[in-house]
């Protein structure tokens, strides 16, 4: 797993990085570094179809803090950046600000707990202790 922040810094090199279109944009950006397929096209009988959806499903899953309060992070992301009055950096800024800080892209996770414990103390003592917790 890839933050945002770090992915999309990753990928910029891979788009020419411009608003407006979700292969070359903030998040498209950061979607080309960690490998989500690009926009697809099909044309069937002449009629070009244009699957945007699937690339903003594929974003969204990555990193699920983006539809936090209603999807608006998301929103706020790329009209950001559509805006043009933000640098690259000044989003990867306000990027790192607002996403969860572990790179497993959970908000309020516990890897560092569970990587403490694991490291303290042997698994079966730690299974004991959360079968004890939940009781
Ligand atoms: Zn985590």
């Amino acid at each position: 797993m890839m933050k945002l922040s770090d992915a999309a810094v990753l990928g910029s090199c891979t788009t020419e990085m411009a608003g407006h279109d979700w292969d070359n944009c903030f998040l498209g950006a950061a979607a080309n570094a960690i490998g989500l397929p690009r926009i697809s096209t099909t044309i069937i009988d002449g009629i070009h179809t244009v699957d945007v959806q699937a690339r903003i499903d594929a974003i969204l899953e990555y990193w699920p803090w983006l539809n936090e309060h209603e999807g608006r992070r998301l929103t706020d992301i790329t009209s950001m950046y559509d805006s043009g009055r933000y640098t690259f950096e000044e989003m990867v800024e306000y990027v790192r600000s607002v996403e969860p800080p572990c790179a497993c892209a959970v908000r309020d996770c516990c890897c560092d707990r569970s990587a403490y414990l694991f490291g303290q103390f042997p698994e079966s003592d730690v299974e004991q202790a959360n079968a004890m917790s939940r009781r």
